[in-house]
């Protein structure tokens, strides 16, 4: 699977998942605008991924002015948008009572806000372009299912499914593609500080956490890796017809099976 010739604009690419998503995308022949709220982040990211590749660009995917200055730069520098990835994210984990407003109000403003703040920007230049492109929004298992304490993400995470299948619609006459990718735990800092946030508040070892909480109903016992997400990212990225929209696949060990 080739990308030769595209442009990628991630989010949140200076960590994580969205940071292998840039480099797999950049062995694959793309360009890549890693759009992130950590600008020296972002940086690093672009310049170890070499910089007539990848350019690092501060934005906050809650923030419209940042959000279309980002997409602007990333089309003066290398000349077209083909693939969004939207996939900038947090956690925050407590009992619903505990959740402030302001936090909820975080949560769905950096999931949702992000993801049609992004779209909105990339469509507009897949449009002007003529060439279509790809949209990917990174959802979880929690897209598709819930677990306790995470009553804003599983929210926001569902929430993507029904973006996706409105730009799967609304894409399909310009040749615009729309998929979510649903991980399951994938060792990284989001879900690193969630270890001992939910040992504290289930009152079980972090060692628990992990084994009982995590990864008890995967099929293995096993994370998923940054790898295993960047190749569905790949896939999504490089099919070339509508013939694969409006899907959200679930890359998680079978801890959630369709
Ligand atoms: P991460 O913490 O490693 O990376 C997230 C990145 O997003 C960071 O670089 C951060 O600076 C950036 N970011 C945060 N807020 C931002 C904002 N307002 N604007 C722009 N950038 C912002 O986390 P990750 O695990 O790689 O998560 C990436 C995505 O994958 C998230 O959407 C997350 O919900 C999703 N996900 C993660 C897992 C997992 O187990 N790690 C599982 C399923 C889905």
């Amino acid at each position: 699977m080739t990308l030769t010739g595209k442009v990628a604009f991630v989010t949140g690419a200076a960590s994580g998942i969205g940071r292998e998503i840039a480099a797999e995308y950049v062995r694959a022949g793309a360009k890549v605008v890693i759009a992130d709220i950590n600008q020296t982040a972002a940086d690093a990211a672009a310049s170890e991924l070499g910089k007539d590749k990848a350019i690092g660009i501060a934005a906050d995917v809650t923030d419209e002015a940042q959000v279309e200055a980002a997409v602007a730069k990333g089309i003066a520098t290398f000349g077209n948008i083909d693939i969004l990835v939207s996939n900038a994210g947090i956690q925050i984990v407590h009992p619903i009572e505990e959740f402030s407003f302001a936090e909820w109000k975080k949560m769905l403003a950096i999931h949702l806000d992000g993801a049609f703040l992004t779209t909105k920007a990339c469509v507009r230049q897949m449009k002007k372009s003529g060439k279509g492109g790809s949209l990917i929004y990174m959802g979880s298992v929690h897209s598709k299912l819930a677990s306790v304490l995470k009553a804003p993400y599983v929210t926001a995470k569902h929430g993507l499914i029904g973006l996706c299948k409105t730009m799967a619609k609304e894409g399909a006459p310009h040749n615009i593609r729309a998929n979510v990718i649903c991980p399951g735990f994938v060792r990284t800092p989001l879900v690193d500080k969630q270890i001992p946030e939910q040992a504290k508040t289930l009152g079980i070892s972090e060692a628990d956490v992990v084994k009982n909480v995590f990864l008890k109903e995967t099929v293995d016992g096993e994370f998923t890796t940054t790898a295993d997400v960047a190749q569905v990212a790949l896939m999504f990225a490089a099919f070339p017809t509508n013939a694969l929209t409006g899907q959200s696949l679930v890359v998680s060990h079978g801890w959630f099976m369709q």
